[in-house]
Order: C-alpha cells, then structure tokens, then sequence
C-alpha cells in the first residue's frame, strides 16, 4: 500500500509561508530566520514571512543588474506598453489587492480600495513616460555647436516601506523607478508583506521581464544589507523619522542617492469664523480612518478662540456612529490596529493622559472589540506641548485637542513642531488661509482639506523630521530622483577647418 503524503504544511496549520521574490519567481529563504504575520481583526496568526540574509539580498541586487541591462535598452514606447498594460491590471484586480491588505493590515475594504486607487494615479502619470523623459535642445548654442540634456537611469534602486500603505506607498516607488529604466528591489514591511508578491506576479503577468522587480522580506538584517550593497544607487524609504533619519545617514554615507520619508504630527488649525459641521466631519473622517495609521491622518485639533467647544461638541456625537469592525464586513468604517503590541502601544497615551493634565472625553479602550486588535476613537481636551500625547507620533485612533486664543499662537504650534509633514486650517476667511499657505512649515497644506495629499502629478513630502533628503516623492521629483540628468554638446565641423587650440574652450 502507498503512503499517502502529508499535506503540505500551509494546509495543516492554516500559517502561509511568504518568501522572497527574485529573478521572477518565488525563492524560499534559507536564513532560518522569519516573522509572523496575523490578521488584526482575529488576532490570528495567518502568516511566516522569511527574514532575509546579506546573501539573499545580493542574489536580489544581481537579479536586478543583469535585468538592468536589458532593460534600459527598451523603447520608451514600449515600456509605456507595458506600462499601460499594468495599470489596466490593477484597476482590474484592485479588489483582490485589497483583500490582502484588509486581512494583514486591518483597514477596511473601501479604504484598501481607496489606498490601490491612490497608487494607481501613480501609475497612471507613468504611463506619460514618454513625455516626462523629454530633454531640452539648443541649437547653434555656439557657431555649429548644439547642446542637448538628456536624463538617464540610475542601474538598481531599492525602497523600503511601512506597514501602513503595503500596496501604494510601494508603487510611489517602483512605478517611477522602473518607467525612467531602473531595475528594483522591494523590502516591504513584515508586518504585511503579502501585496508585494501580489505586485510581483502582477507585473510579471503584464509583461516585465524578471529581474525587473524583486522583493526581499526582512527586518534591519535585510535592510542594512541594502544600505551597504555597493550596487544599489539609490534608495527611497518611507516610515518612522528614527529609522528614516538612520536610513538617510547610512545610505549617503555609502554615496547613494536617498529619499527618507518620516513621521508626522498633523495640526489640523480650527478658526473661530470654521463652519463647525464640516469641520467635526473633516476631524473625524482624517482622524479615525484607517484607525488613525496614516502619516497625513490628522492627530491634533488646534481649536481657536471660541469655536473649541462646540467643535468638541460636534466631534463627541459623531464618534459613537463610527461603526468600528473586521475590515472585510461591508458596514465596518475603522478596523483594528495592525498588531497587539501597537494597540497596547496605542491604548497607554490614552491611560496616561490624565496624569499628564489632558482630559480623556471618549475613551476608545472601552466596548472594543475583544478579538483582534480593537481601540475605538478616542478624543484628548487639554493637550498641550510638554506631554507625551502632544509630543509623539501616536499612530492610532487618538485626536487630541489644544485650546489657543489667537491664530498666531495656533500657527506657533505647527511650526514649532519637530514635524512638517501635512497641516490644514478650516476657516471661511480666504485672507487667512492666504497668510497660512506662505508662513506655515509643512510639505503639504490643506485648506478645507484635511488629507492634503498631492495628486500624483504633484511630489508627496513633508519638511523637517518628515523627510530627510531633498526631492519629494513621486510626480516630477519622482522622476527627477530616479535619473541623473547628462549635457551633450555636439558639433559636426568640416574636417578641414580643425586645428590645434589649447585654450579654454569658448562660445563664438
Ligand atoms: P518603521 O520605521 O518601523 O518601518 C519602516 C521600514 O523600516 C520597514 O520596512 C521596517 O522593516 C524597517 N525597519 C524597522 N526598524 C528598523 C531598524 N531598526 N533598522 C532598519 N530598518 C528598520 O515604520 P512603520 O511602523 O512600518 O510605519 C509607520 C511609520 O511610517 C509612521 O511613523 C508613519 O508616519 C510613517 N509613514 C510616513 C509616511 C510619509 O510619507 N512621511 C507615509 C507612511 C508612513
């Protein structure tokens, strides 16, 4: 009689192995060394993501350079081809992208869907490739000589992203890296690596070729190998300003080129002249989507002068209507938070906000779901700068509120702030918001907007300890970090006319 084999692994235990992507295929890890990754909605285990190795990386890093090769060496016609043929994938199968991120990240349905949306006007602007790659000429810049500009491909570039945006924040990367000719390599968050192996097969189906577009899973390990791989030419990171800051510093030291997104603390401004309605809304919606886990999530209320109250007042009775679930249940608007170490991480600004002076007026710790890993909106009054809660990036579903007389004092506020990644002021006095835009310190201002983050055929980046580098992310300073600009001067001179000349050459 023949035995019958076991089932694999992944069958008995319910726990996908998820591995590393190289050269256009799966390839196990053999470091020994992985991480789990759960579904926050069940606090269930549902994933083993393997921790890559120095080796592992370089194997990833030469995938990526002898895809380079090749390439850099397409039309720009046909990699527009290509390009169009992947956006038309993922906006075929942006539902089933945001199911993965739904059962790793937390978020609900429609806001994953809303992330890939996002990500896919990134795409969308690459599509224009042709167009963004187009260089200036100058004829007869000096007699018979012309002068061109040209931009050209780094070789292989990486990007390093957080938890909270596994599809989009990775495509602000990849989609401009590879339209302008680099090769990349992907280490993703391991919290919720699944949508960048979702990406990897997307692309191959619509046409890269492999070795285009790797991905390493992994921790510090995985990244400091890429900080010190001598192949890599550029790195994007996206995350917390301690690591981003750590990434810049190593990175250049190295001679790369990198772009470091950080941390953030998003002062939305409350003017006494607001409408109140649309302003409690707008806190709401910026402040609990997503379980407050966006870097441009409004997490602080300055209110001004008389409007505190009943703008607090607004905001309390619109909190017990956030329905508050499992992301995949349709009827859910905020799902939980990505592991149990951030929820608890989370929940103590709120225990400790009394003992710091602050007010708690909803606490989200109570009626939580006792599954998984559930705060519900919380509202801070009374936070000031000195306390923990005003002082750091919370991360969560935690609004706090500053009472200040004057708009001066409310301005203060935002930029005495380490941060400077996004701020909002709701006002009716065009005027003010006019004086806001040219004196506050932020990348990105909304006016009457909460979430001020650029289209895609703006750059994405915030000031101070929110970014470290110089160019923005994605839209044009996308493509500006992803190329290195090349002058031609050019002449086709008659033969007979060329002689020695050892001066300093000169335009005629
Ligand atoms: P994180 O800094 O913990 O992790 C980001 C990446 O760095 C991950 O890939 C992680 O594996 C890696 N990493 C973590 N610790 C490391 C270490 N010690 N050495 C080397 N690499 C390390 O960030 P996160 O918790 O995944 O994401 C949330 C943070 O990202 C928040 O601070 C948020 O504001 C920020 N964020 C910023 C933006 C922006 O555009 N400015 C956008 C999204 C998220």
């Amino acid at each position: 009689m023949t035995e019958l084999a076991a089932p694999p692994v992944e069958e008995r235990t319910g726990i996908k192995r998820i591995s590393h992507w190289i050269g256009g295929r799966l390839v196990a890890g053999e470091s020994g060394r992985s991480g789990p990754v759960y579904n926050p909605a069940t606090g269930r285990q549902t994933g083993d993501v393997d921790f890559a190795t120095a080796e592992e990386v370089d194997k990833a890093v030469q995938a990526a350079k002898t895809a380079f090769a090749t390439w850099r060496q397409m039309s720009l016609a046909k990699r527009a081809e290509l390009f169009f043929a992947i956006r038309e994938l993922v906006h075929e199968r942006r539902e089933e992208v945001a199911k993965l991120l739904t059962q790793e990240h937390g978020k609900v349905l429609s806001d994953a869907i809303g992330e890939v949306t996002r990500g896919l006007e990134v795409i969308e602007f690459c599509c224009g490739l042709p167009t963004l790659l187009k260089s200036e000429y100058s004829e007869q810049a000096s007699t018979g000589v012309d002068v061109y500009s040209i931009r050209q491909p780094l070789g292989v570039v990486a990007g390093i992203t957080p938890f909270n945006f596994p599809a989009m924040v990775p495509m602000w990367m990849w989609a401009p890296a590879l339209a302008t000719g680099n090769t990349f390599v992907l280490k993703p968050s391991e919290k919720d690596p699944s949508a960048s192996l979702w990406t990897a097969e997307l692309l191959k189906e619509a046409g890269v070729p492999d070795g285009v577009f790797n991905v390493v899973m992994g921790d510090k390990v995985a990244v400091d190998a890429v900080l010190e791989h001598p192949d890599i030419q550029a790195v994007s990171f996206v995350g917390s300003t301690p690591i981003a800051k750590y990434v810049y510093e190593t990175a250049t030291s190295k001679g790369k080129r990198c772009q470091a997104l950080g941390g953030a603390k998003n002062h939305m401004i409350v003017l006494p002249d607001a409408d109140i309605d649309m302003a409690a809304d707008a806190a709401v919606s910026a402040a609990y989507g997503s379980a407050g886990e966006r870097c441009m999530a409004v997490s602080q209320i300055v209110a001004v002068g008389d409007v505190a109250q009943p703008l607090i007042d607004a905001i309390k009775q619109r909190i017990p209507n956030v329905k508050v679930g499992n992301g995949l249940d349709p009827s859910s608007e905020m799902g939980p938070l990505v592991t149990r170490e951030h929820r608890d991480r989370v929940a103590s600004y709120v225990e400790n906000a009394p003992g710091e002076g602050a007010t708690v007026l909803v606490d989200g710790r109570e009626d939580a779901p006792e599954d998984g890993f559930f705060l519900k909106p919380s509202l801070l009054d009374n936070v000031r700068p000195g306390m923990k809660s005003y002082e750091d990036e919370i991360f969560g579903p935690v609004l706090g509120v500053a009472r200040v007389d004057t708009y001066e004092e409310a301005v203060g506020l935002v930029n005495d702030n380490p941060y400077g990644n996004g701020t909002a002021i709701f006002t009716r006095d065009g005027g003010a918001a006019r004086r806001f835009q040219f004196e506050v310190q932020a990348g990105m201002v909304g006016i009457n907007v909460p979430i001020p983050v650029p289209v895609a055929y703006y750059s994405f980046g915030g000031w101070k300890a929110s970014l470290f580098g110089d160019r923005h992310i994605y839209g044009p300073e996308g493509i500006d970090f992803y190329t290195r600009g090349k002058v031609v001067t050019s002449r086709w001179p008659d033969p007979a006319t060329s002689k020695v000349d050892l001066g300093f050459p000169q335009t005629r």
